[in-house]
């Protein structure tokens, strides 16, 4: 023993266990010949370890940037050690008491040493279906109870047999205390059913090819649920599985083989081929390229296509063995249900839109969803967060007592809260729908099982109409947070940014509830987590007939028609296809506000000018018409229309009429749409920094946080944050949690949080 060495103890928490930390960590010392120990304790990994102070400063840097595909270092503290004698590095064993409290794994991709082997023919798990290691496969969605052990996982109905139980129990395999390793002699294994149930002959995958090639609908249970396949190129298939699935024109999400197969259908930047193939394999919103033998059925009306790379075992060997360019992997449920959770269910309720179900017989202890992102400003965009992501914690900037968030109303998430941890559910979808209200129960009380968290705090949104208010207030002994929607919105985009203000949040939104009672949604707050000022919005406008004029943009439109010309608005096209008598009862509740609830929302605006344009009156998805709107938009600069700034009271309001004229004008006389809907565009962001520019004067604030479902519009967020960096603002904006209601319950627990920390 030198007199030089060192040696340091080293606990790192965050998501270090069953994900091959330790193995990897005596790996490492070995290779650096450092001697000490390795063990988890209830936080995560306790190492110590000594050696010479330069070789101890490689290690720790490698710790960081060598670790396991699955591992993310959460936190790191280092004390020093007195030396001991000692030859070698050991793992020591689980104490299995504290493991409960360390993180669990989110679902990942097969990995190349996997992959490698299910293509030998030499090896024992050739073509198997179900093949994992260490560094990838199932977790979350198999998980059942904690600590993370096989008998705490859908695998336990799977005794491993004696090849497999060796690799399980040593530690050089690839395999070591893998919890959901698996072989064709003790593993799970692959079925094929009819519509109707029935088992059908012959090897189930060879034969579930055959049936896409022939162009037939085969619902595939994957990871997380079930998906509806069918053959990408296959035009008459694709049309018969949107009539069967009711699913008018929302696209369809692909799985293409490999990123060669991808460049050959979209333009992909070295950051969206990054994403593509990053191990939490998201759907990734890609430019399409023009490709001749693609199914025009797949994203009509929309300039991206939302592409997956295989992410299990079973995926690449369907794509590959079948020579599949791409195929349509939509989610296996009717439009707005949640994705079916168990054989029995899949077989009632997709029986009518499959023609066949290639199943297996390991459970889904939780459905989880496909994640969708985007790359945006050369930055990940998570617009739907789900499989590959949960339940990885996000960074609160304060620390609070446990909270439960419940989030909103459509596209919900909800949230737990530990110290300076946030764990976001998955996307638990629109909770109007009783089957995703039952989901969100018990994925609430799954989480907090598995956190061994029982929050007496619950945070929720103002509206005393969301299905989460009213379940916060049925719950008894709890103390009750209401947080404001776009509050909420702002608060998410500071917290996952590690910020707690004061900013001024540009809250661009569907609808919410304000805190006057009106609905909101073309919001200026400047404050930060513990509260604030609403000092900028959008000239309340009326819904008329309320939630029908979302579904209804027509109506919209006519009511932006009407502030702007009065009754001698001009009647353009897009009234032709309105019943007269429908338009004149229209036009009587907006003069009398009947039934006519006035909203700020910038969405709404959105739906407006998309109707006006003659894009479409109806829409058959949430946000349809604003995306159309933003699809036909000219990529080239324009200049923005003329509008107003009023001030009243305190705030200042952006006034659309002058706006409104202008664009009718530029319609009437004929201008192109794409040159239309592009002005309109440049007038937002001109609005935004205007009255950034105006705001950050008098009060000195240049941080700026853009959040809300509108901020998904790559055009207008690029274009936005684009301007406010020339004006010297800085400018967050959201990458793991979703700009749009998806990151309400990170918004609401961490205002809680502040709440909490700060009572007034
Ligand atoms: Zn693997
Ligand atoms: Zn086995
Ligand atoms: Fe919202």
């Amino acid at each position: 023993m030198r007199m030089d060495m060192q040696r340091l103890k080293i606990d790192i928490d965050g998501l270090v266990q069953g994900v091959g930390f330790r193995p990897f960590v005596a790996q490492l010392a070995s290779r650096l010949g450092l001697t000490g120990t390795v063990g988890n304790d209830g936080r995560g990994v306790v190492i110590a370890v000594q050696g010479d102070p330069a070789v101890l400063d490689r290690f720790l840097a490698a710790l960081q940037t060598e670790a396991p595909p699955l591992a993310r270092i959460e936190g790191l503290q280092i004390t020093t050690l007195p030396l001991q004698p000692e030859k070698s590095f050991v793992i020591l064993a689980s104490s299995g008491a504290g493991a409960k409290v360390a993180a669990i794994a989110p679902d990942a991709h097969l990995c190349n040493d996997c992959l490698a082997e299910m293509l030998d023919p030499r090896d024992r798990r050739y073509h198997y279906p179900f093949i994992n290691c260490t560094n990838c496969g199932p977790r979350f969605s198999i998980i059942t109870g904690i600590p993370y052990d096989r008998p705490q996982t859908t695998m336990a109905e799977f005794p491993l047999c004696p090849a497999c139980a060796a690799e399980y129990r040593d530690p050089a395999s690839r395999r070591y205390h893998a919890q959901p390793i698996a072989c064709p002699a003790c593993g799970p294994q692959l079925s094929l059913l009819s519509f109707a149930g029935i088992p059908l002959a012959g090897d189930p995958l060879a034969e579930a090819i055959a049936l896409l090639q022939a162009g037939k609908i085969v619902a595939i249970k994957g990871l997380g649920g079930y998906h509806l396949a069918v053959d990408a190129e296959n035009d008459e298939a694709v049309a018969r599985l949107r009539r069967r699935k009711r699913r008018d024109e929302k696209p369809l999400a692909l799985m293409v083989p490999s990123l060669a197969e991808a460049h050959v259908l979209a333009q992909i930047s070295p950051a969206e081929a990054r994403l593509l193939s990053s191990v939490e394999r998201p759907i990734v919103l890609l430019a399409a390229k023009d490709h001749p033998t693609l199914s025009p059925g797949i994203a009509p009306r929309n300039r991206y296509l939302g592409m997956m790379l295989p992410y299990t075992p079973l995926h690449h060997l369907l794509l590959a063995l079948g020579g599949f360019t791409a195929l349509v992997m939509t989610s296996g449920n009717h439009s707005d249900a949640p994705i079916a959770a168990d054989d029995a269910q899949a077989l009632n309720e997709l029986g009518s839109i499959a023609d066949a179900f290639l199943l297996h017989n390991r459970r889904i202890h939780t459905r989880i969803d496909d994640s969708i992102a985007r790359v945006l400003a050369d930055k990940l965009l998570l617009l739907r967060r789900a499989r590959g992501y949960v339940p990885r914690a996000v960074l609160l900037p304060v620390t609070a007592p446990p909270i439960l968030a419940l989030g909103g109303e459509l596209k919900n998430t909800l949230c737990l809260t530990r110290d300076d941890r946030a764990y976001l559910s998955q996307h638990l979808g629109d909770l109007s729908n009783l089957e995703s209200y039952a989901g969100h129960v018990a994925m609430s009380a799954h989480l907090q099982s598995l956190l061994e968290l029982h929050p007496s705090v619950v945070a929720h949104d103002l509206h005393p109409d969301y299905q989460t208010t009213r379940l916060a207030e049925s719950l008894p002994g709890v103390q009750r947070i209401a947080v404001q929607h776009h509050h909420a919105h702002l608060a998410s985009c500071l917290a996952e940014n590690g910020e707690s203000g004061p900013a001024l949040g540009v809250i661009f939104d569907g609808l919410g509830y304000g805190a006057d009672g009106t609905m909101w949604g073309g919001e200026f707050l400047l404050g930060g987590l513990d509260g604030f000022r609403r000092v900028g919005y959008f000239t309340p406008t009326p819904m008329p007939g309320g939630d029908l004029a979302t579904r209804e943009p027509w109506r919209m439109a006519l009511a932006y028609l009407h502030q702007a010309y009065g009754r001698d608005y001009p009647r353009l096209p897009f009234l032709q296809e309105i019943a007269r008598r429908d338009e004149q009862l229209i036009v009587t509740m907006v003069e009398k506000g009947l039934h006519a609830p006035l909203s700020s929302s910038c969405g709404r605006l959105f739906d407006a000018v998309a109707a006006l344009l003659g894009l479409r009156n109806r829409v058959s998805y949430e946000g349809q018409a604003a995306i159309e709107l933003e699809m036909v938009a000219a990529i080239d600069d324009y200049p923005p229309y003329p509008f107003t700034l009023d001030n009243v009271a305190d705030a200042i309001v952006f006034a659309p009429q002058m706006m409104i004229r202008a664009l009718v004008a530029d319609l009437v006389a004929g201008l192109p749409i794409a040159q239309i809907s592009a002005r309109f565009h440049a007038t937002l962001v001109a609005v935004v920094s205007e009255i950034c520019c105006r705001v950050r004067k008098e009060t000195g604030i240049n941080t700026i946080a853009l959040s809300g479902g509108v901020f998904q519009n790559c055009l207008l967020t690029e274009a936005v944050i684009a301007r406010l960096e020339k004006e010297d603002f800085i400018v967050l904006t959201h990458s793991l949690v979703p700009p749009n209601d998806g990151g309400l319950s990170l918004g609401q627990a961490a205002v809680a949080a502040a709440r909490l920390q700060n009572p007034d």
